[in-house]
């Protein structure tokens, strides 16, 4: 098959046999999928090349032997622009400088996705990336089928978060009452906090703050815990027809949940463990939302797999109905998806991912990219979901301190 780096140099071909997709592929995913569309597509890459020497961002990532996991959400993080962009200019060593810890991690994935955004080559290999111990490479992944692309996602922007962690000596630990607070200024005071002792470019982008609000079923006590978030998993929620949308997940994860039993929290009004409701709402909008659909029923031990086609809008993404204050604005766009394929025991990852300079969607699997359309980004294997907040003129709740 032609690489779709080798095409560069040569002009438009006539037949489609030659185009950056082989045409087994354009039959099987998609039969809309037009040859003029393609050859426009084709065409804007070879205008970018001519302008750029070379194609960015479009490396694939050598597979070393079950990493798929890993290459799929590099890929992702790769496409998310802000943190390209920290890689690429090296911003992340300012912030390195004030850090007395290791900073093997941030360097590693620094010098990655420089490669993965400069380098000539169709693809390279992510092997530097295997000196790092679990939980960031957990080599006994190699051996199992218990690869997790979310819980890789999680351990590394951790890891990330804490070699540039911009706050070096923590505040002593103060225990303050918060109860005489409105839960908006409540919300904001615990943010505050946290962002006291965490505070990195990581955090600026990945982190929001989830709101719970318990109700005391026998004294009708409310109170609300304010906790950070770097991603949401999402349960899929089940409707005869087999599709759902986003919102659907979303309504099932926000939905009244009753605590009983061993669950009842302690009632600080009875002082006494009730039965209590439960409410899960955004109070902080992150930068970059994550969403985790929750395909395995449980993630370490993946018994079954749910392949709920769960229909996600690429565009105005609205979740202001899902916010603790209902003025706050929440439209995302979607720029990168994680799929998984195949059942509980085992399967294939791949990323799908909106190329920030190009605007056009491209296909990651292992060191094959190949162009695609939008048409083709929703599927049921889409498991690892990332959105990006559109701007807004007159956001209140930004990042910064309050
Ligand atoms: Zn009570």
């Amino acid at each position: 098959m032609p690489s779709l780096r080798q095409s560069y140099t040569v002009t438009v071909p006539e037949e489609p046999a030659a185009l950056p997709l082989d045409k087994a592929d354009l039959r099987r995913k998609s039969p809309s999928l037009s040859r003029s569309m393609l050859v426009s597509t084709f065409m804007g890459l070879i205008i970018n090349q001519a302008k750029n020497k070379s194609p960015q961002g479009l490396v694939g990532l050598r597979n070393l032997g079950n990493t798929c996991f890993m290459n799929s959400i590099l890929q992702c993080l790769s496409n998310t622009p802000e943190l390209r962009d920290y890689c690429l200019r090296n911003t992340h060593r300012t912030d390195l400088n004030n850090c007395r810890t290791n900073a093997a991690l941030m360097e590693e994935f620094a010098k990655l996705t420089q490669n993965l955004w400069t380098s000539v080559n169709e693809s390279i290999s992510p092997s530097d990336f295997r000196i790092f111990p679990p939980p960031i490479f957990n080599s006994s992944h190699l051996n199992s089928l218990n690869q997790d692309a979310q819980e890789f996602l999680r351990c590394l922007l951790d890891g990330l978060h804490n070699e540039v962690n911009r706050v070096t000596a923590c505040p002593k630990v103060s225990i303050k009452d918060f109860d005489h607070l409105s839960d908006d200024e409540k919300g904001k005071q615990m943010w505050n906090m946290y962002l006291e002792r965490e505070d990195s470019k990581v955090v600026d982008l990945f982190v929001g703050q989830l709101k719970s609000s318990l109700t005391c079923t026998v004294c009708g006590f409310r109170s609300t815990v304010f906790d950070p978030f770097w991603d949401l998993s999402i349960p899929i929620s089940q409707k005869s027809s087999g599709e759902v949308t986003l919102k659907d997940c979303l309504r099932l994860f926000t939905k009244e949940d009753v605590l009983d039993g061993d669950d009842r929290p302690t009632c600080k009004k009875c002082k006494a463990r009730r039965k209590c409701t439960k409410r899960f709402s955004i109070q902080k909008f992150p930068q970059i939302l994550v969403l985790h659909l929750k395909r395995f029923s449980d993630s370490n031990i993946r018994a079954t797999k749910l392949s709920t086609y769960v229909n996600f809008p690429l565009k105005e993404l609205d979740l202001r109905e899902f916010s603790s204050e209902s003025s706050e604005r929440a439209v995302y766009n979607l720029y990168a998806v994680s799929n998984h394929c195949g059942n509980a025991l085992g399967g294939h990852y791949t990323a799908y991912c909106r190329n920030p300079a190009l605007g056009e969607w491209y296909s990651y699997n292992d060191s094959r990219v190949s162009p695609m359309s939008s048409s083709q980004v929703r599927s049921s294997n889409a498991y690892v979901l990332f959105y990006e907040l559109t701007p807004s003129p007159h956001s209140k709740y930004q990042t910064c301190r309050l």
